[in-house]
C-alpha cells in the first residue's frame, strides 16, 4: 500500500490512506466540527491520496490532510467583541479590492490579486 507508512519511514511522519486513519486522530476541521482547536500541538499524522487528475498536465497530485490529536485538542475560544470586530475588519478588507477599493459582497480573488472589473481592464485605473 503505497500511503501506509505508520513509522513515517517514507514520509517523516506517520502517514496512511484516506480509509486507515488512527483512532483518535482529525483533521483541523473535524476538531472545528468538535468546538475544538489544535492548540498549539504538532502535526501528528497525515492522510495521503491521489486527488483529480489535471486535465492538462494529466498528472494525479498528491493531496494530504495533517491529523492531530484529539486528546490534545483545546475548546475554541469564545467570541468575544473585540475578536468579533477584527474578524469583521479582517472579512472586510478580503473583499474589498486594492486598485479601486470598492467593496464587493464577494472575498477578492487572491488569483487575480484585484476585483475581477479591474482585472479585466487594467487600463481604466490609468484613466
Ligand atoms: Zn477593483
Amino acid at each position: 500500500m503505497k500511503f501506509y507508512d505508520p513509522t513515517g519511514e517514507t514520509f517523516g511522519i506517520p502517514t496512511y490512506p484516506r480509509r486507515l486513519a488512527p483512532e483518535g486522530l482529525a483533521t483541523r476541521r473535524q476538531l472545528r466540527a468538535r468546538g475544538l482547536r489544535p492548540n498549539g500541538q504538532d502535526v501528528v499524522a497525515q492522510i495521503l491520496w491521489h486527488g483529480r487528475r489535471d486535465p492538462l498536465t494529466r498528472v494525479r497530485p498528491i493531496r494530504a490532510a495533517y491529523l492531530y490529536r484529539i486528546d490534545l485538542a483545546a475548546p475554541v475560544r469564545p467570541m468575544t467583541p473585540g475578536r468579533m470586530r477584527a474578524v469583521a475588519a479582517m472579512m472586510r478588507a478580503r473583499r474589498t479590492c486594492p486598485d479601486c477599493h470598492v467593496t464587493y459582497d464577494f472575498v477578492i480573488p487572491t488569483s487575480l490579486g484585484c476585483c475581477p472589473g479591474c482585472a479585466d481592464d487594467p487600463a481604466a485605473l490609468a484613466a
